[in-house]
């Protein structure tokens, strides 16, 4: 989001953000600086290769995650795991 915020607001230099976990009553507060967009850019840059990669040969392996237990997907090796 940092990054979003820096690429739409080209004025923007610093940007305080928050988490609010509400079960746990717990507030974690972060400042973003504008000179480190590219690494805020980044983050997501191993999943979107791997998505590239599955695009451009249209072979999608399945990887489990938390939705697993709740995918429709019966015959998938992880489904209903985790
Ligand atoms: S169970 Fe469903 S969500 Fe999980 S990896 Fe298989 S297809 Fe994907």
């Amino acid at each position: 989001m940092a990054g979003a915020a820096f690429v739409h607001f080209p004025s923007l230099n610093r940007l305080k953000s928050a988490l609010a976990f509400v079960v746990s009553n717990d507030l974690v507060k972060k400042v973003h600086e504008r000179e480190h967009m590219e690494t805020y850019l980044h983050v997501f840059q191993p999943q979107l290769e791997r998505l590239s990669v599955a695009h451009e040969t249209s072979v999608w392996n399945p990887v489990s995650g938390p939705l697993c237990r709740f995918c429709p997907v019966k015959s998938c090796e992880f489904n209903g795991s985790r």
